[in-house]
């Protein structure tokens, strides 16, 4: 990644060249048929209040974006993984890419999803388009 231009950025490929983020989406979709590009600010593909588990497609760009636990210092992979709503399916939360982070099971169970609840452990939220950590006693 090169910087940001305008609402697109700018990528340095291997061979040296730099094109914007959708010439190469151009190209790599050209030549190998799949691709994941993940707006850090809107997710691409939302399922909204339709469906409450990640699709495949969801849970292929999640994977892209956290390939690990997204639990600081955790090193779960995805693919063992679950996909957790940031603003719970309880309160409202929609099954959309911006909604969703992936978390190992054991993070998924102690991530705290009620606001309202004593403060225990922190929980993770997007913020400005990027998971972070939220530590107990704090709010957004
Ligand atoms: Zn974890």
């Amino acid at each position: 990644l090169v910087r940001r231009e305008g609402d697109d950025v700018l990528v340095r490929t291997t061979s040296g060249t730099v094109v914007t983020g959708a010439q190469l989406v151009e190209r790599a979709c050209a030549n190998e048929g799949l691709i994941t590009v993940i707006s850090r600010a809107q997710g691409p593909v939302d399922l909204y209040r339709f469906e409450r588990f990640a699709s495949v497609k969801q849970r292929t760009m999640l994977a892209a974006e956290h390939p690990t636990c997204a639990w600081p210092g955790c090193s779960i992979p995805a693919e063992r993984g679950q996909f957790h709503h940031l603003t719970p399916w309880s309160h409202g939360g929609e099954t959309n890419v911006a909604n969703l982070v992936t978390l190992c099971s054991y993070h998924n169970g102690v991530n705290e999803d009620d606001p309202n609840a004593p403060p225990r452990r922190g929980r993770l939220t997007r913020d400005g388009g990027k998971i972070i950590w939220q530590p107990p006693h704090t709010s957004r």
